[in-house]
C-alpha cells in the first residue's frame, strides 16, 4: 500500500456543535499525520468551486450555502491508503446508512449535516489539496 494524502474538512455543522476536538482525536487515534491544518470560513464562491462536480445536483445550492455559513477546519492527512482509510472512518454520506462507530453514524445529524468531508480518489485529492494549500505548506 502506498503513502497517500487526502483533503479532510470538519464542516461548519461539526465546528459549530463543538465537535472539532472529538474529530481530531479520532484522526490522531487512527495515526494520520496532519501535514497542514487551518480554520477557514469559505466564501460561497469557494464552496461552489470546491463542490463543482455536484453543480447539477438538486442539493448544490443548499450544500454550498451550508459550507460557507461559518468556519470549517481544513487539513491534509497523510497515511498508508489515506483516501480510503479516512472515508472508512467518516462512514457513508447519509448518517442513517453509515456503519457503527463511524463519525457520521455517531455524530452526523443528516445527509447534509454530516460533519466531515474526505476526498474520494487520487485525482480529486490532488485537486482539493491544491484548492486550499500552496506548495510550501505541503512539504
Ligand atoms: P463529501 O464529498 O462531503 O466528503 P461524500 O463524498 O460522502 O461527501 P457526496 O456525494 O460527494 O458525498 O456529497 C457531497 C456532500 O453533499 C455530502 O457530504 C453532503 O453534505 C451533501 N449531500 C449529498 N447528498 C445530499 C442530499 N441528497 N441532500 C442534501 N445534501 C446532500
Ligand atoms: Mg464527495
Amino acid at each position: 500500500m502506498a503513502i497517500e494524502r487526502t483533503l479532510a474538512i470538519i464542516k461548519p455543522d461539526a465546528v459549530g456543535r463543538g465537535l472539532t476536538g472529538e474529530i481530531l482525536s479520532r484522526i490522531h487515534a487512527a495515526k494520520f499525520h496532519i501535514i497542514v491544518i487551518k480554520t477557514r470560513r469559505l466564501t460561497k464562491k469557494e464552496a461552489e468551486g470546491f463542490y463543482a462536480v455536484h453543480r447539477e445536483r438538486p442539493f448544490f445550492e443548499e450544500l454550498t450555502a451550508f459550507m460557507s455559513t461559518s468556519k470549517a477546519v481544513v487539513m491534509v492527512l497523510e497515511a498508508e491508503n489515506a483516501i480510503a482509510k479516512w472515508r472508512d472512518i467518516m462512514g457513508a454520506t447519509d448518517p442513517a446508512k453509515a456503519a457503527p462507530g463511524t463519525i457520521r453514524k455517531e455524530l452526523g445529524a443528516s445527509i447534509q449535516y454530516n460533519c466531515t468531508h474526505g476526498s474520494d480518489a487520487a485525482d480529486t485529492a490532488a485537486f482539493e489539496i491544491g484548492y486550499f494549500f500552496s506548495g510550501s505548506e505541503l512539504v
